[in-house]
């Protein structure tokens, strides 16, 4: 937050932030137009913007967003690259991720996929860690 005008890459995409930065609706990220066009389709956009609203109304300016989650740790994060870079998965198809996780041993994703999927699929669909 405190580095939202001096950051030099979208938090979500990692591209350069050259044609201008808006903050997230859904957390505290802040990302490039083209990551802030992709989030308004997220299932749990409007939620999001009420739930914001909700919160200036109660005089809260700092309200975090609805999906502030920080559950995709450092650890979490290599191992979904891991096996995204193998090219070998559509990233989709959980069942297949899992199981490969699984016979990695990556058991933090193991646990992730069965326990918070809905947080998987953000981060895989949206880059919200
Ligand atoms: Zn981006």
């Amino acid at each position: 937050m405190d580095d939202f005008f001096t950051k030099k890459n979208c938090d979500r995409c990692g591209c350069p932030l050259t044609k201008g930065r808006i903050m997230s609706m859904l957390n505290t990220d802040c990302i490039c137009l083209e990551c802030k066009a992709k989030e308004k389709f997220h299932s749990r956009y409007e939620e999001a913007k009420q739930a914001e609203l909700e919160e200036i109304r109660k005089g809260n300016y700092n309200y975090a967003g609805l999906l502030q989650q920080g559950k995709i740790t450092d650890k979490l994060y290599e191992q979904i690259l891991a096996i995204r870079d193998l090219g070998q998965y559509n990233m989709l198809n959980v069942a297949a991720i899992q199981k490969e996780a699984y016979q990695r041993k990556y058991f933090e994703l193991v646990n992730l996929i069965e326990e918070d999927l809905k947080v998987y699929m953000s981060f895989i669909l949206y880059g919200i860690r």
